[in-house]
């Protein structure tokens, strides 16, 4: 049998995450035992071809082990986008929550998910410099000043994005018009981290 890490992962709070005794990686749900009640991770579970053991070379059971996966999902661990930056460290089961909002996962050009036009993506820090260099005609708004619209018919419909850096925060400002409600929107979203600030707010004229 493989000799255990020794650089075992630590949870912030101090607790160490148990190892699956196959494959010596971080346990994950969910954990099924075998007949003898060895508990494997997840992977190891799904890719045991025939389905025994391999500490005991007793049959695999579909009983779940409860206990530990609580453990496991109460377990304090810090974000998967650690490596580039993000300090926030969290309970196991508000990862997925966190990651939709964390500022260093890679999210796509705002401009290309509306109007198709850019196919960049990456880290929430770096989308100020990439709008400064390809869309500085949708970036260049002074945060005290308006935006003025020109050449805007209201009997067509039409779209107008800009991204505003305020601070550490970054704002989407859209404007569209839609002729088939006879409606004019603007919308102010905040891109980031909610818990900074409240997300979205929408006024409509
Ligand atoms: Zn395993
Ligand atoms: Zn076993
Ligand atoms: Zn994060
Ligand atoms: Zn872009």
């Amino acid at each position: 049998m493989a000799k255990a890490k020794v650089n075992k992962k630590i949870a912030a709070v101090g607790v160490e995450l148990p190892e699956c005794p196959v494959c010596l990686e971080e346990m994950s749900t969910p954990i099924y035992q075998c007949l003898t009640g060895h508990s494997l991770c997840s992977t190891c579970t799904t890719n045991l071809r025939p389905p025994f053991c391999p500490l005991c070379r007793q049959a695999m059971t579909q009983t779940r082990n409860w206990q530990l996966e609580d453990m496991i999902e109460r377990a304090t661990v810090p974000c998967p986008n650690k490596l580039a930056g993000c300090v926030y460290t969290m309970v196991n089961m508000e990862v997925e929550d966190h990651l939709k909002e964390c500022i260093f996962r890679e999210m796509a050009c705002p401009l290309g998910a509306v109007f198709g036009k850019c196919s960049w993506s990456g880290k929430l820090n770096a989308m100020s410099e990439h709008f400064k260099e390809r869309h500085p005609d949708n970036f260049n708004v002074d945060p005290d000043a308006g935006i003025t619209i020109n050449n805007t018919s209201v009997t067509a419909d039409d779209r107008h994005m800009y991204l505003v850096a305020q601070n550490k925060f970054l704002f989407i400002i859209s404007f569209k018009i839609d002729t088939m409600q006879k409606m004019a929107y603007w919308a102010v979203q905040h891109i980031g981290n909610k818990n900074l600030l409240n997300s979205t707010f929408t006024r409509y004229m």
